[in-house]
């Protein structure tokens, strides 16, 4: 039979680091990804502070200074009346080994996660493995039903892989949540996004700079050879933005953002990439045999890049909190419920952190002002710049940041 200690659907963030952790206290990790390989453009490239911290601890600091990722080391909004922006968030202010947020491509670190992973004798990451639902005797869930060959494969590809726990990793539209019966709670979120690979390089080479006004507001992230924009709209009018043709929405950008005008010539409709946003969250994210991490137990919002950051959180947290009950044999549900209540109120607090901020989005979105932070506030922040470290602190390190326990480190 088909079995290990703990069944991993989705081999994201979360998935990963719960496997690694979990591998290497000794137990069998079986990780089931749906797709071929990790490659998929815009996934959460921001590596926080209290990420870089835990990479290091489990020895993967040097692997990860390798990717060669670019530093942004702040946020900074324009002012009222002109004038240049004024830093709102700086993380240069934090004292932590690694005061800045990396820009990584993500599959660059799922890789350095995998293999990383895959040094583990108990470890096993299955590609092309498209978990169908769980497997459930006497209430409980003892492992995953999956189709071998991914998503395209034929009938007679079903398997089944036992497992003591199974880890549901697999993100915002997971499968396996929903077949074990588990509904989040949803937010209405007042905005969707386009994300595009702008060529060009932001003035501000190492800040985030939002902005915007008239219908739309941006996020430019620069990465290097190419700033990576973020276009936020109101929900449901991407059509009607796109209604006058591409020719118009170029002009549209490059009036918005002079600095990078350039940079559109060249984009075309599939240039745009959409994110639905979602915020949603589980009430309960576990049941016997069974916890879900990461975005599957509570999708967040771009807003403040941080949905990586607090899969990775989780997937350590699990690593930490689980393996002690699964190598004594006395797991139970109290586990889960730990687990859950150790990650729940950091998830909670960051989503109505940002419920707050799409307020302040929608307004802007709605009306004909230019994103500006108001005269008083830029001279507060002017004349009291550490004040900058607050943001930063949410941003960057947040509530219960979560280290590599003992045995995992290296
Ligand atoms: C376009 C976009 C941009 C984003 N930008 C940012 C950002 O800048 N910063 C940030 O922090 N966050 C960002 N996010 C959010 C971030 O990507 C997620 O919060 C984070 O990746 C969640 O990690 P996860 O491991 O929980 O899930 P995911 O990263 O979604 O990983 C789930 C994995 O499960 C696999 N899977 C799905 N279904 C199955 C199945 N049935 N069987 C097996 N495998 C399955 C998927 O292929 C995937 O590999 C962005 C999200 C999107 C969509």
């Amino acid at each position: 039979m088909d079995a290990c200690d703990v069944a991993i659907a989705g081999g994201g963030p979360a998935g990963l680091v719960a496997g690694l952790i979990l591998a290497r206290a000794g137990l069998r990790v079986t990780v089931l990804e749906k797709h071929a390989d990790v490659l998929r453009d815009f996934r959460g490239d921001t590596v926080h502070p209290s990420t870089l911290t835990l990479l290091d601890e489990l020895g993967l600091g040097d692997g990860f200074a390798r990717l060669g990722a670019q530093r942004v080391r702040g946020a900074s909004i324009p002012v009222a009346g002109g004038g240049p922006p004024v830093t709102v968030a700086d993380l240069s202010r934090l004292r932590v080994r690694h005061p800045y947020i990396e820009m990584a491509p993500q599959w660059d670190v799922l890789n350095l996660l995998a293999e990383a992973a895959s040094a583990e004798p108990g470890f096993e990451l299955r590609m092309n493995a498209e978990v169908l639902g769980p497997v459930v005797e006497g209430g409980a869930v003892r492992g995953v039903r999956y189709a071998e060959g991914g998503p395209s494969a034929g009938p007679g590809s079903e398997r089944e892989l036992r497992a003591t726990v199974t880890l549901v990793c697999d993100g915002r539209g997971s499968v396996l949540r929903r077949e074990a019966g588990l509904v989040p709670r949803s937010w209405p979120v007042p905005f969707d996004v386009w994300w595009v690979r702008v060529p060009g390089s932001s003035a501000l080479s190492d800040t985030l700079a939002p902005r915007g006004g008239r219908g739309l507001m941006y996020v430019l992230i620069p990465r290097g050879e190419y700033v990576q924009a973020a276009m936020l709209f109101p929900r449901g009018s991407g059509p009607e933005l796109l209604a006058g043709g591409m020719e118009a929405l170029r002009e549209r950008f490059a009036r918005d953002l002079p600095e990078l005008a350039g940079g559109f010539g060249g984009m075309a409709e599939e240039d745009l990439k959409f994110l639905h946003v979602e915020l949603s969250r589980l009430r309960t994210w576990y049941r016997r045999g069974l916890i879900c991490l990461g975005d599957a137990a509570h999708t967040m919002s771009p807003v403040g890049g941080v949905g990586v950051n607090l899969a990775i959180q989780d997937g350590a947290a699990a690593g930490r909190l689980l393996a002690p009950g699964l190598l004594d044999g006395t797991l139970s549900d109290r586990d889960a419920q730990g687990l859950q209540r150790r990650r729940a109120p950091v998830a909670a607090a960051t989503q109505a952190a940002q419920r707050l901020m799409h307020r302040g989005v929608a307004r802007l979105l709605r009306s004909d002002a230019e994103l500006a932070l108001p005269r008083p506030a830029a001279r507060v922040l002017r004349s009291a710049p550490a004040l900058a470290a607050v943001p930063a602190w949410l941003l960057g390190v947040g509530p219960r940041p979560e280290h590599a326990p003992d045995f995992a480190r290296r």
